[in-house]
């Protein structure tokens, strides 16, 4: 039987090139090497799990290398790899400081190092968890680190830089290894995940890449344990429960909860937390951090801010389109002022409690305005995404809130007319900052948008209104065109090289594609290609909806039968053949 290896090991990069997430470590180091200015040692500092000591390996491995590629990565050929990757090479050392930190041990090190290497150029000295020397043996380790032997080179690698004392600080070429993406993260997962054979849900390795908190190394022992748990069937549901994470989903019902002002379903919506195993303090980190989420989703700028997956960064700018900005903020002030004082309370359940209905109250004030709002984008864009266009519909936070009323009012009013529906965008785009002045764009009062009743509107709102940048059937075009140019995913462009384009009303233009899997495509990267061409126009309302056209069907060509048979007969000469029997059997 095959010996089971851990992902951690078995999926450990070996060369440069597939370190995950560190690229500004590798190039650099990879153009060290080409140059031929390797430093004498380096410190590699960054938290658990990112990759410092497999950098130095293969950093040992390729100095070593007699047959360095053209991209600077070690061959797997020669003998020093191969004594490499058999672990029985004499030109590495590495020492764990947490476990070997006492003078004898650097001074056992210190010795080895006067030994020039046997093969091979250089002797690579790899201490892990340097910090963790004690000062004495800091002391009988600097002077080696001054004056070393040409052929040494000296890796030390720490998770608390702090703890380095200067003088081996200024004797290092310094290296901050950068907590992995969670993208990153759940990216690599997904290649072992192919590798293995193992079948999985996205959104589980999301789950997984997140609670590893940036290390690789983390979230592949988390991985082979859910696999031994699971039974190699990773769905969100199941990570969910062994992770001990709280499904996202509850914070979107609170959140439903506290906009509609539902006391009593938060409290009930506590408890199921409660039922689960999740204690208090687990369950308010959550919601803060939900609302803070939803609070970066507003601008289409900060969503780069969301580590979260396609699926549910969509889920959250739909919740987040339906709140009012000095909602969340409220909300996110009650709750992480309640999550910093959780610590203290006697009854922790209360005080949660407390903090919920708090919370499902706050929205009951707004809640009138609330649901005119909400209402819109449900009458004018049936199609949940395109609510996207609403986080801009918030009034700058120094706004007041008045203002703000008089939009609704005049939508509400107005609900007898049948363009109401334009209404909504731009009442809202009233409320947005001017847009930017540098843009030369031809300006105009819109056409569609005067039918609200005026008494509402106000003169210097009106004003307002003239400074919107008119779209056109030709800016939209150049937009799109644009943004093909500068997209580097083939697929895409070819999907929005083949969509015809067409402007529906002021902030809106419809797409036309000729198949579903364009239209999938584009779909995936509308939020990208939206921001790009809201932040080019200085339109942030900017929408635009897809629709799928099917190609002419044949059976419209023809206007007889006679004529469509002959076109099938074409197709498919053996139907001719049947014709010709039948038609022999019908006049005999
Ligand atoms: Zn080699």
């Amino acid at each position: 039987m095959e010996s089971y290896v851990v992902s951690a090991r078995k999926y450990r990069p070996a060369t440069f090139d597939s370190v995950v997430g560190q690229s500004h470590i590798t190039n650099t180091l990879k153009n060290a090497i080409k140059s031929g200015q390797l430093a004498q040692a380096f410190l590699f500092c960054g938290p658990r799990g990112v990759g410092k000591t497999t950098c130095a390996r293969i950093l040992a491995k390729a100095i070593n290398c007699q047959n360095l590629s053209d991209t600077i990565e070690a061959c797997n050929e020669c003998e020093s790899c191969k004594s490499f990757n058999d672990s029985t090479s004499m030109n590495i050392f590495e020492l764990d400081a947490a476990s070997n930190n006492s003078v004898d041990d650097i001074r056992r090190l210190v010795e080895q190092v006067r030994i020039p290497p046997q093969s091979g150029k250089y002797k690579v000295y790899i201490v892990d968890e340097v910090h963790m020397l004690s000062s004495q043996a800091f002391n009988a380790f600097l002077k080696t680190l001054e004056e070393p032997p040409s052929y040494a080179k000296f890796i030390l690698a720490t998770t608390e830089k702090h703890k380095i004392i200067p003088t081996i600080l200024s004797r290092c070429q310094i290296f901050d290894f950068k907590r992995i993406k969670i993208e990153d993260i759940s990216h690599h997962l997904e290649y072992v995940a192919k590798t293995e054979n193992v079948p999985y849900e996205p959104e589980a390795l999301h789950v997984i890449a997140q609670k590893a908190d940036g290390g690789l190394r983390d979230a592949l022992s988390m991985f082979d344990q859910l696999i031994n748990f699971t039974g190699g069937n990773l769905t969100y549901a199941n990570c969910i429960d062994n992770l001990n994470v709280l499904d996202y989903e509850y914070y979107f019902k609170l959140v439903d909860y506290f906009r509609a002002g539902d006391i009593g379903g938060a409290l009930l919506l506590y408890q199921q937390v409660l039922d689960k195993g999740f204690d208090g303090q687990h369950f308010i980190t959550g919601m803060s951090e939900h609302i803070r989420n939803l609070l970066v989703c507003l601008d289409p700028i900060t969503q780069t801010l969301l580590d979260v997956s396609d699926t549910i960064r969509y889920k959250y700018v739909e919740q987040a389109v339906n709140c009012k900005l000095q909602l969340l903020v409220k909300l996110l002030d009650i709750s992480s002022d309640f999550e910093y004082r959780y610590r203290d309370a006697n009854n922790k359940r209360l005080f949660i409690e407390v903090a919920l209905t708090k919370l499902a109250s706050l929205s009951r004030a707004d809640l009138q305005v609330q649901q005119t709002v909400v209402q819109q984008p449900a009458i004018a864009r049936p199609q949940p995404q395109t609510v996207l266009q609403q986080p801009v519909v918030q009034n700058p936070p120094q706004r007041p809130m008045q203002p703000a009323v008089a939009p609704t009012q005049v939508v509400s009013q107005s609900e007898t007319n049948t363009t109401t529906i334009q209404s909504q965008p731009v009442a809202s785009a009233e409320n947005k900052p001017k847009p930017n002045v540098a843009v030369k764009m031809p300006l105009k009062t819109s056409t569609i948008s005067i039918n609200l009743p005026s008494p509402n509107v106000s003169d210097m709102e009106k004003e307002k209104k003239n400074d919107r940048v008119e779209l056109t059937q030709d800016l939209i075009e150049d937009l799109w065109k644009s943004y093909i140019d500068k997209a580097d995913n083939e697929a895409l462009t070819l999907a929005m090289d083949r969509a015809k384009l067409s402007l529906s009303n002021e902030n809106l233009f419809m797409v036309e594609l000729d198949n579903l899997y364009s239209e999938s495509i584009i779909k995936k990267s509308k939020l990208e290609i939206l921001s790009y061409m809201r932040e080019r126009i200085g339109v942030r309302l900017l929408d635009f909806e897809m629709t799928v056209i099917k190609q002419e069907n044949d059976e419209n060509k023809f206007s007889t039968p006679s004529e469509k048979l002959e076109h099938l007969i074409k197709k498919n000469p053996q139907i001719g053949v049947y014709r010709n029997i039948f038609s022999d059997i019908y006049n005999n």
